[in-house]
C-alpha cells in the first residue's frame, strides 16, 4: 500500500511538471493578454469588473446605447486579430488552452452582440441593482470612498434606463415580467436605508445634497421603466404588439450551444445521447427497485407500471434522512469521511494545506436551501474558500422535511462529493495551482459542472456506498437529473416540448417534486444551454477516460488520469482533451 502510494506520487510530479518550457510565443501571448489586457477589458464592463473584485472602475455605469455596443465591437475585433497572430502550436500546452478560451470568449461576446442580440429581447439584462447593492456591501475601501464611487456612479442611471427602453424592441414576455419583478425589487437598493447611511457619514454637505438629488433620480428612473414595462407587457399580451418566443429555435440555439459548452459535441447529437441515457438509467433504476421491493415492502405486490415501481422505493428510501437541526452538524462529520475515502483508494491527491471549512450560510447569503462552495476571487486568491451550508430554519416543516427527504441518508454523500469532495472543491484548488486570470475569469462551466457530476459517478465506482442498491438508486436519480435537464432544455427550446409534457418529464419521469418541476419550467423558459452543462460535461470526460482506458490498456492509472484531466484548470473538456492526447502521444 505504502511503496504503491510513493511509486504514484512520483508519476504525479512528473504529469504535474510542465510538459514543455514557455516559448517565446508564451511571452508574447501573456504580454499582449495579460493585466492590460483585463484593465481595458473590466473598463468596458466595470458592473462584472466589481462582481469579480476588480474595483478600479467601480464610479462608472456604461450606458448601454449603440455607442456603447459600437465600441465594444471595435475592441473584441482587435483583440481577436492580435489573437490571431500568435500561432496556437508555437504555445505551450497551459498558455495553449488559455489562447483557446479567450477566442472563444471573445467571439462568443461578438456573435452575442450581433447575432443573439438579447439587449433587443431581454428586458432583464437591464437592472442596475447588483453592482450597487456590491459596492455598499463588500468592504474593499473605507465607506466614504464607497460611497462616492456610488455618487459618480448613480450619475448614470437615468441615462441607463433611457437606453434600455430604446434597445427593447422584440421582447419575450417572460423576460419582461422578470424585468418587472426585478426592477421592482431594485428599488430596495435605493430606499431610505441608503438615505440614511449616506445622512449619517462624512461626506460633505454638498455631497450628501447632490446624492440625494441623485437617488431621487435614480429611483424616478426605474420607477418608469417598471411602469414602461408593465404597459408593454399589456400590450404584449393583448398581441397589439407580437412577443417574442422564449424559444430560442434551432440555430440560434445550435450556436450558443457551441461558443458556451465547447464540448466538442453538437447540440442535437447531446440531446440523443441524453435519450438514450434516460432509457439505459430507467432499465437499471428498475432492476434495483425490483431487488428493493421485498425488503421495503414485504406484503405488496409490485405495481406493474415502471416508474411507479421505481417512484414507489424512491419515495420510501427518501423517509431515510438527518433530522432537520443535525444537518450541518451530519455535513461537517462527512467532509473528513470523503477526504479519507479518496485517499485510501487512490482516487486523488489532495491537498492536505488547504482543508476545507465547512460554515453555516451567512445569513445575508442565505438564498434557497442547500450548500455550495464559496470561493475567493481570482483578484483575492488568499481568502479562505468556505462550503457554506444552509440550515433550515427558516423553512417550513413541510419544505424542510421536503428538502430532506430529496437529500436524504443516500443523497447527501452525493452533494457533498459534488459540490465538495472530490467534486467542485477538489478542481479548484487544482485550478489555483495553475493560476491564471484567463482560465478563472473565462472558465468553463460544462467542465466545472461536468467534473462535479463525473466525481460522482466515480466515487459510487470506487465502492463508496458499499455498493448497496439503495445507494446506487438514489444515485441514479440524482444522475438522471442532469440528463433530464439536457432533454428539457433541447426540447423546450429546439423541438417546442410544451410545458404539460416538460412537468410529466420532470415528474413522473424523473421522480420530482410538482414545486421543483415548476421552478425548472420557469428556469428554462429564462435560460438556454446552460441546462446541458452537466450531462455534456459529464459524457465528454467519461468518453476521454473511456477512450484512453482502452488505448492504455493494462497501464492505465486512474488516480493519473484525474491529476493530469484537473491540472489544465477550467479549460473546456474538448481543448483538455486534445492537449491531453498531445501528451500522451509525445511520451509514447
Ligand atoms: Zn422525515
Ligand atoms: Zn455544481
Amino acid at each position: 500500500m505504502m511503496r504503491r502510494a510513493l511509486l504514484l506520487a512520483g508519476i504525479v510530479s512528473m504529469t504535474l511538471a510542465p510538459s514543455a518550457p514557455a516559448t517565446a510565443s508564451d511571452a508574447e501571448f501573456r504580454r499582449a493578454f495579460g493585466d492590460d489586457f483585463f484593465d481595458r477589458y473590466w473598463e468596458l464592463s466595470p458592473g462584472s469588473a466589481v462582481a469579480y473584485g476588480y474595483y478600479k472602475y467601480a464610479d462608472r455605469l456604461t450606458v448601454p446605447d449603440e455607442q456603447a455596443r459600437a465600441t465594444a465591437l471595435e475592441q473584441i475585433d482587435r483583440w481577436l486579430a492580435e489573437l490571431a497572430r500568435i500561432d496556437p502550436t508555437d504555445l505551450s500546452p497551459a498558455v495553449r488552452a488559455d489562447r483557446a478560451m479567450l477566442e472563444a470568449q471573445l467571439r462568443g461576446e461578438r456573435w452575442s452582440l450581433t447575432e443573439l442580440k438579447s439587449w433587443q429581447w431581454d428586458p432583464s439584462s437591464y437592472n442596475v441593482a447588483d453592482t450597487f447593492a456590491l459596492l455598499l456591501d463588500l468592504d474593499y475601501a473605507p465607506l466614504e470612498q464607497r460611497l462616492r464611487s456610488i455618487l459618480t456612479r448613480l450619475d448614470n442611471v437615468p441615462a441607463y434606463y433611457a437606453a434600455a427602453k430604446k434597445n427593447v424592441a422584440t421582447p419575450t414576455r417572460e423576460h419582461t415580467q422578470l424585468a418587472i419583478e426585478q426592477n421592482r425589487g431594485a428599488l430596495g437598493v435605493f430606499g431610505t436605508d441608503l438615505e440614511q447611511t449616506v445622512g449619517v457619514s462624512s461626506l460633505t454637505r454638498a455631497e450628501r445634497a447632490t446624492f440625494l438629488q441623485r437617488l431621487t433620480a435614480a429611483r424616478a428612473a426605474i420607477e418608469d421603466y417598471v411602469a414602461w414595462l408593465e404597459a408593454l407587457d399589456a400590450r404584449l399580451a393583448s398581441g397589439a404588439t407580437p412577443a417574442r418566443s422564449f424559444r430560442l429555435g434551432a440555430e440560434l440555439y445550435a450556436q450558443k450551444f457551441a461558443f458556451d459548452i465547447q464540448s466538442g459535441d453538437n447540440a442535437e447529437a447531446l440531446y440523443e445521447r441524453a435519450v438514450a441515457e434516460q432509457k439505459r438509467l430507467f432499465q437499471r433504476m428498475s432492476l434495483l427497485a425490483d431487488l428493493l421491493w421485498p425488503k421495503y415492502f414485504p406484503n405488496a405486490p409490485v405495481p406493474a407500471d415502471e416508474l411507479a415501481k421505481i417512484g414507489e422505493v424512491i419515495a420510501t428510501l427518501s423517509l431515510q434522512h438527518v433530522p432537520r437541526e443535525q444537518l450541518v452538524a451530519a455535513v461537517r462529520d462527512q467532509i473528513p469521511e470523503l477526504e479519507r475515502w479518496v485517499r485510501e483508494h487512490d482516487l486523488l491527491e489532495l491537498d492536505a494545506t488547504k482543508p476545507l471549512t465547512v460554515r453555516e450560510t451567512p445569513p445575508h447569503k442565505r438564498g434557497i436551501a442547500g450548500a455550495s462552495i464559496d470561493a475567493p476571487g481570482p483578484y483575492d486568491p488568499d481568502a479562505p474558500t468556505y462550503y457554506n451550508v444552509t440550515p433550515l430554519d427558516d423553512l417550513s416543516a413541510e419544505r424542510a422535511e421536503s428538502w430532506l427527504r430529496e437529500y436524504n441518508q443516500w443523497m447527501l454523500p452525493v452533494l457533498n462529493i459534488h459540490e465538495a469532495i472530490p467534486g467542485h472543491y477538489a478542481q479548484l484548488v487544482y485550478a489555483n495551482r495553475s493560476p491564471s486570470l484567463i482560465k478563472s475569469i473565462f472558465g468553463n462551466g460544462a467542465m466545472i459542472e461536468g467534473w462535479a457530476v463525473y466525481a460522482e459517478r466515480m466515487m459510487l465506482e470506487s465502492g463508496y456506498g458499499e455498493d448497496k442498491a439503495e445507494a446506487w438508486l438514489i444515485y441514479s436519480k440524482w444522475n438522471l437529473r442532469s440528463v433530464t435537464n439536457t432533454i428539457l432544455d433541447y426540447g423546450v427550446h429546439v423541438r417546442g416540448m410544451s410545458e404539460a409534457d416538460a412537468i410529466d418529464l420532470l415528474t413522473r419521469q424523473a421522480f420530482q417534486t410538482e414545486q421543483e418541476a415548476r421552478e425548472k419550467w420557469r428556469r428554462v423558459t429564462l435560460t438556454s444551454v446552460q441546462l446541458t452543462s452537466y450531462f455534456s460535461g459529464y459524457s465528454a470526460i467519461v468518453d476521454l477516460r473511456e477512450q484512453l482506458k482502452r488505448e492504455q490498456a493494462g497501464t492505465f492509472d486512474l488516480k493519473r488520469f484525474h491529476e493530469q484531466f484537473l491540472s489544465y484548470g477550467n479549460a473546456p473538456v474538448r481543448v483538455i482533451r486534445e492537449l491531453m492526447l498531445e501528451t500522451k502521444s509525445q511520451s509514447n
